[in-house]
């Protein structure tokens, strides 16, 4: 249901009337430029993953106009961000960076205080500023998508890879901002930059790492991209998932080309889990597995199809095993229980090395079996995951939006040891409570080393209001059961924010209470994104705005 007329006028920011708005507004547009300060005035258009709004949450968890922007503003320099944020001071108005909003899931481009103004840096701050082919890095201002970085690298014909999630339209810096993850060897986004520029809430300007060193007449550090914590504390940290600053320049280091090889390994049982979970330990913690590989239940096998639901099945309610069972058996994974994409790099010998290795600690479960890409047909899954995991963005993810009709989709996503004792646990909270609920289970772990990123895609009727409550109920509850077992998530939707927050509550909250005394002294009119990740800024808090 697209373009229905606004119910409401423009979203105000809070304490803030018309009269005042209006005239804050014509003073933002006379430092910007008319043509960059739009108003949030006109229908919403949820429109899809390349033609995404910047006024909403395309993916909308409760009313869609809740969650809206009063205006946009589209700063096209450092300076203008600057100017921006010191606008917003002046008339303490709440305002709200993106980079291209393409966090799908986790709120897309929506503020987190209705009404704020939302600055998207992407539009007119969109440049690669350097690829240094000698140091394997480059710096980027927050428009520069995966697909933009890639294409560019291959203008230039550079034994380049970069690093894409799932996804490749979206922003470099702002997904490693927001900690997000990819599939090669760097698939640590934040773990893989090298050096911020930021403007702080006070309009300062502030780089780290290296950069904080002036280099040879007025030039940039020359080892701004070579090293990261440079001396003293290490502060990028607390610019990830945080309010404390506007990054806008970032540098990243690139990853060499090499051979590379994936494959996917079908596992019979369901019962074989927490084998499987035991085999992969020893294996990610040695750095044998390349990459950062997936475990897909077989489920996920039917929906990466591109096919909706009901291809496979008319009802409801979940689909049952037995009817997943029967339907896999007809495609190439055949009927297993769960699917393991992986990916190994380096040269030919030792890609069959690693392959061996991997083989024959898995060889003991029984009914496993070993592909090849070229074991399986041109369209499967397989091949965009091998393209995923050489560096190449793809959207071929989107395919998960077939499932249901108006398809939106909400990540759980707990991080577990990777330990068969522990990823159970959250796995079987997963599956008792999608049931209760009446979703259908979709769980994908990615491997890093000691730990698995359980990531539960929730798909849900974003037309349907009683739907989203449901797929509501089941987050919070989900939430609130993986953290009685002591088990957190890494990121989280704007909606559930304040509850993830909490759950990180030792010794009476003594984390949020560090967040809060930066954010006060950094922020003291809470301008900046208030709210985002849990934190509130003095003024908003305990005034009913946490969920
Ligand atoms: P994507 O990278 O997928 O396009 P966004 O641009 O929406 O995603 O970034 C994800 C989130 O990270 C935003 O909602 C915002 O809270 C934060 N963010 C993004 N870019 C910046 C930035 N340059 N400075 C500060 N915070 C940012």
């Amino acid at each position: 249901p697209e373009s229905i007329p606004r119910r409401h006028d423009v979203r105000l920011p809070p304490d803030t009337t018309r009269e005042a708005f209006d005239e804050a507004i014509r003073m933002l547009r006379q430092a910007l430029g008319p043509e960059n300060v739009v108003l949030n005035d006109q229908p919403l258009v949820d429109g899809w993953y390349l033609e995404h709004p910047n006024t909403h949450d395309a993916f909308h968890m409760v009313d869609q106009e809740d969650l809206v922007c009063s205006a946009v503003a589209y700063p096209g320099s450092t300076a203008e961000v600057q100017a921006v944020v010191r606008w917003a001071n002046e008339y303490e108005i709440p305002i709200y960076p993106i980079s291209i909003g393409r966090n799908v899931g986790y709120g897309g481009s929506a503020p987190r205080v209705p009404g704020s103004v939302v600055v998207d840096l992407g539009r007119r701050m969109n440049k690669i500023l350097d690829i240094d082919a000698e140091n394997a890095s480059c710096v980027v201002e927050p428009g520069v998508s995966y697909f933009a970085l890639y294409e560019e690298i291959q203008k230039r014909k550079l034994p380049l890879w970069i690093d894409t999630p799932d996804l490749g339209g979206g922003s470099v810096l702002g997904n490693a901002i927001d900690r997000g993850v990819g599939y090669t060897p760097m698939g640590d986004h934040f773990a893989n930059h090298c050096g911020m520029e930021i403007v702080l809430p006070n309009g300062e300007l502030l780089r780290t790492g290296m950069g904080a060193l002036p280099g040879k007449g007025g030039a940039d550090n020359p080892t701004w991209q070579s090293f990261q914590p440079a001396y003293g504390p290490y502060s990028d940290g607390v610019f990830s998932q945080s309010n404390f600053g506007i990054v806008c320049q970032m540098g990243f280091w690139l990853m060499h080309e090499t051979d590379h090889q994936s494959y996917m390994i079908t596992f019979a049982r369901d019962e074989d889990f927490p084998d499987i979970v035991e085999a992969i330990r020893p294996l990610a913690q040695k750095r044998i597995l390349g990459n950062i590989p997936q475990l897909r239940h077989v489920a996920q096998e039917l929906n990466v199809t591109g096919l909706p639901k009901s291809h496979w099945y008319s009802g409801t309610s979940p689909i049952p095993r037995d009817v997943i069972r029967k339907h896999a058996s007809q495609l190439p994974c055949g009927d297993c229980s769960w699917v393991f994409y992986g990916t190994q790099y380096g040269d030919e010998a030792s890609i069959k090395t690693q392959l061996d290795t991997i083989k024959s600690a898995f060889a003991a479960i029984k009914g496993y079996k070993f592909f090849l890409p070229f074991d399986l047909p041109t369209d499967h899954y397989i091949h965009s995951r091998a393209l995923v995991c050489s560096g190449v963005p793809v959207l071929r993810e989107l395919d998960w939006l077939n499932w249901k009709p108006n398809a939106a989709h909400l990540f759980f996503s707990p991080i577990t040891p990777t330990r068969a004792a522990d990823a159970k646990v959250v796995h079987e909270i997963n599956v008792r409570l999608h049931a209760k609920y009446g979703f259908d289970l979709f769980p994908t772990l990615c491997v890093a080393g000691r730990e698995m990123h359980y990531i539960a895609n929730i798909i849900y009727d974003r037309s349907s209001a009683s739907e989203k409550r449901r797929a509501a109920g089941l987050m919070r509850e989900l939430i609130a059961e993986a953290a009685r077992e002591g088990y957190g998530e890494y990121r989280t939707h704007i909606l559930f924010a304040d509850q993830v927050a909490k759950t990180y509550g030792w010794n009476n909250g003594a984390l949020m209470r560090f967040n809060e005394t930066i954010k006060d002294a950094l922020d003291p009119n809470g301008i900046l994104a208030p709210g985002r990740n849990g934190i509130w800024p003095r003024k908003y808090r305990g005034k009913g705005w946490e969920l």
